[in-house]
């Protein structure tokens, strides 16, 4: 199945069709819809706050992280005063019938979940099941684990809704969310996603939203080794750096990383390395996609011919260059402005 772009027809229609597809969800059997949060971080946080200033003021929104001062932090600078602190993501889930999550590894999202299915959870409060949609960056198995777990639990859906666009697009409310869900549930899922995002791909069923993600950032991994090379090479043959990137860029070899966040200061005026390697996709974070992808391939029998060579530059690179920006492989590799 092709995925589909379903911010795309949203955006089409008027304004007012987006506008009704949140009413009716969120005002369903007339009461105030009940809205969860789990994992308050460096996207989680600005999420729950771009949330709770979208929905209904009548509609509550009860948060959960490990860190308490996130959460109080959240309270008082949240748009509404209805807003909850939960003592544990069990208790989100009995107070919520829409619950998103943002965790960051695959043991955080078992141990939420282990938490929230520890016996039978209440019926849901409104007259439609409770949905968890977990935007965690973790492997398709564990995912589709879960899922299963929370199916048989009765009268819930977990579905998985990775998301790119970093901590900018947190903020601003501009992510991209990939979505692996039966079709039946993308009405709804849509329009919360919405109000955290700007574009939502369906990718097909439960747990395709991170395969997608995973195919992505391996493509990026590896793009991004082979642009700090290219930039490398062309440098010490005397190539000006600018004059290298305009010609990669509208060549053969143009790349994202070649061209929105080339490896080498200068070239591009408020890029990571411009700015000594700070803020961006920072190397652990791509380490870590790197190591899922991996994972899931093996479960899918896929060849990679590259993936353990990329595994080994993003692992010496993070011990030299830990809370950088990824394209800091370049200075890695001994390049040089
Ligand atoms: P983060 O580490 O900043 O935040 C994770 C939050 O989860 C923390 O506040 C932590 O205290 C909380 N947490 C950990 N265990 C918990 C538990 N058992 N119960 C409740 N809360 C718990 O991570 P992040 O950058 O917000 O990323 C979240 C997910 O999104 C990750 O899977 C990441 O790969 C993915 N992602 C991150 C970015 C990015 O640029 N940061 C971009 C795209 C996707």
């Amino acid at each position: 199945m092709s995925a589909t772009l379903c911010s795309f027809a949203l955006r089409r229609s008027t304004s007012g069709a987006l506008r009704a597809a949140h009413r009716h969800f969120s005002t369903s059997a007339s009461r105030d819809a009940s809205w969860g949060f789990i994992g308050l971080g460096a996207m989680g946080y600005p999420m729950a706050k771009n949330l709770r200033a979208k929905i209904p003021e009548g509609d509550s929104l009860t948060i959960y992280d490990v860190n308490t001062s996130s959460m109080d932090k959240l309270s008082s600078e949240a748009s509404s005063k209805n807003l909850h602190i939960a003592k544990s993501p069990r208790e989100v889930a009995e107070k919520s019938d829409n619950i998103i999550s943002a965790l960051p590894e695959p043991q955080h999202v078992k141990s939420v979940f282990n938490d929230i299915l520890a016996s039978s959870l209440p019926k849901p409060l409104s007259e439609r099941s409770r949905l968890f949609i977990d935007c965690s960056t973790i492997d398709p198995i564990t995912s589709r684990e879960v899922a299963k777990k929370v199916k048989d639990h009765g009268d819930a859906d977990f579905v998985d809704a990775p998301m790119s666009g970093g901590t900018v697009g947190a903020d601003a409310g501009t992510l991209t969310f990939m979505v692996g869900a039966d079709n039946e549930l993308m009405a709804r899922i849509e329009p919360i996603l919405m109000m955290m995002g700007k574009k939502v791909w369906h990718m097909g069923v439960q747990g395709t939203g991170l395969s997608g993600k995973l195919a992505n950032n391996y493509a990026l991994a590896i793009n991004n080794i082979a642009a700090a090379e290219a930039f490398n090479l062309g440098i010490r043959w005397g190539i000006n750096a600018k004059a290298l990137a305009d010609l990669l860029n509208s060549a053969t070899g143009k790349s994202w990383p070649s061209e929105v966040n080339p490896p080498v200061p200068g070239v591009k005026e408020n890029s990571p390395s411009s700015r000594d390697y700070q803020g961006g996709f920072g190397v652990s974070l791509m380490k870590k996609d790197l190591k899922l992808a991996i994972t899931a391939a093996d479960e899918a029998g896929a060849k990679l011919v590259l993936a353990e060579v990329a595994r080994s530059v993003y692992e010496e690179t993070e011990k030299e260059h830990k809370g950088k920006d990824f394209s800091v492989v370049y200075r890695w590799l001994g390049g040089k402005e």
